[in-house]
């Protein structure tokens, strides 16, 4: 589906995601791509049905310039192609791009084609829940050896990547969610090349501050991991992953564990989230002034313990972190109350503009309680390491005004 202006840099991202990635003359010269509700493909001839089986399977290497044959919707399908395409501009240094049916689909592919039983995998927490689960749970019990590592530690994590034995993946995942702790990417990416040529891979899970903000490849990560159910798609009305990479080769084996597993995104679903990529940047950027604005004034709350938020850090290394790796502070924050459950679920109930739903990333605020929701599975060591208190509220703060919101929090407050 591409046409033919691959290598065309010269465009920014907003322009590209807007013009690269489809042919018109595809989609019977519609504007916008046709949704492709096909299960299967048919072959010109028999030679191209044995060709396209030899290419899948590696008999056969495609000539300079052939495209991957369409076959089955399991492998590859048009609309899977023309996403991929069009993410490709919005992941500063991205080659290629494959998409998931989730975000945990897009990292337990990724992590399965990079880790064998007996090797380890080093991971920050607090992590998502489903990655963490996958990890300590699943990988487990198929001879995997997790490893956690505070998030923000640049030592020890430096010391996990260094003493580790049969280290294949670094799986990091900045800001933490719902402290924003951030750890530092070109640092741990040092630490793996001082292993020497046969290193893990680094991957990041860039759910929260990407595209837009946060661009691991840049500082030398080899895959970026995403829920595109976050602020990809933006309208909390579909569930969705990607895997990118500046190394095609990188993605080959995850390619091919996609096809197995079929964990490709259906195309109705890729139409969808096509349609929103070129808004990402735009939302992204909204939600994130608005989320500044409250951040700030909730800081100064006399009801307020703390809102945890990149522009409020005051610890020296994290400050660098934030200044040396992400553009914006994002429209992600946490508000500790004074008080405990009970001052933190009176605040929830009190809201009436933000919704109480996990999940974030949406046009529309979301507040949740991450102690008894998304984070009810950590020990209490956990929530201690993690610094998940009690009184702790996270909020994703979308696009409603942010006076709106803001005089919905503060009346909220007053009842907590
Ligand atoms: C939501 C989320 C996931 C899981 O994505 P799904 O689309 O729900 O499968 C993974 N990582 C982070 C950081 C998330 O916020």
């Amino acid at each position: 589906m591409a046409d033919g202006d691959k290598g065309n840099r010269a465009l920014r991202p907003s322009t590209e995601v807007l013009t690269r990635g489809f042919d018109p003359a595809l989609s019977v010269g519609s504007a916008r791509p046709a949704v492709f509700r096909s299960s299967t493909y048919v072959f010109p001839s028999p030679e191209a049905a044995e060709h396209a089986f030899d290419v899948m399977a590696g008999r056969a290497r495609l000539a300079p310039e052939e495209g991957v044959a369409l076959v089955y919707s399991r492998f590859n399908h048009p609309n899977a192609e023309i996403l991929e395409e069009h993410m490709l501009p919005l992941e500063a240094g991205a080659q290629a791009a494959l998409v998931f049916n989730s975000g945990m689909s897009a990292i337990v592919t990724a992590l399965l084609a990079h880790l064998q039983p007996g090797q380890s995998v080093v991971y920050t927490v607090p992590i998502y829940g489903g990655s963490q689960k996958f990890i300590q749970s699943f990988l487990q019990q198929w001879g995997v050896n997790g490893v956690a590592v505070p998030g923000g530690n640049s030592r020890a994590l430096d010391a996990a990547i260094a003493n580790t034995p049969n280290l294949a993946v670094v799986l990091i995942e900045t800001p933490a969610n719902p402290t924003l702790t951030m750890t530092d990417i070109r640092r741990a990416v040092e630490s793996v090349h001082k292993l020497g040529a046969i290193r893990p891979l680094i991957m990041v899970d860039n759910t929260m501050m990407g595209p837009t903000f946060q661009h691991p490849l840049l500082l030398g990560a080899d895959i970026v991991l995403y829920s595109a159910t976050k602020y990809l798609s933006g309208f909390s009305d579909l569930i969705g992953g990607f895997a990118l990479s500046k190394d095609p080769h990188h993605l080959a084996k995850i390619r091919s564990l996609r096809s197995l597993f079929g964990t490709i995104l259906q195309p109705d679903e890729c139409w969808i989230l096509d349609g929103r990529l070129p808004t990402v940047a735009t939302r992204m950027r909204a939600a994130t002034e608005n989320a500044q604005q409250i951040a700030q004034k909730l800081a100064r709350h006399a009801k307020v313990k703390r809102v945890l938020y990149p522009t409020l850090f005051e610890d020296g290394d994290q400050v660098r972190i934030r200044d040396s790796q992400c553009d914006a502070p994002g429209a992600m924050l946490s508000i500790e109350l004074h008080g405990g459950k009970q001052a933190a679920f009176t605040f929830l109930r009190g809201i009436r503009i933000a919704r109480n739903a996990v999940s974030l990333g949406g046009v529309e605020s979301l507040v949740c309680h991450p102690k008894t929701t998304t984070h009810s599975g950590f020990t209490e060591q956990e929530f201690a390491q993690a610094g998940i208190g009690d009184a702790l509220v996270r909020v994703s703060v979308g696009l409603e005004d942010w006076r709106d919101l803001l005089a919905d929090f503060e009346q909220a407050l007053q009842t907590a």
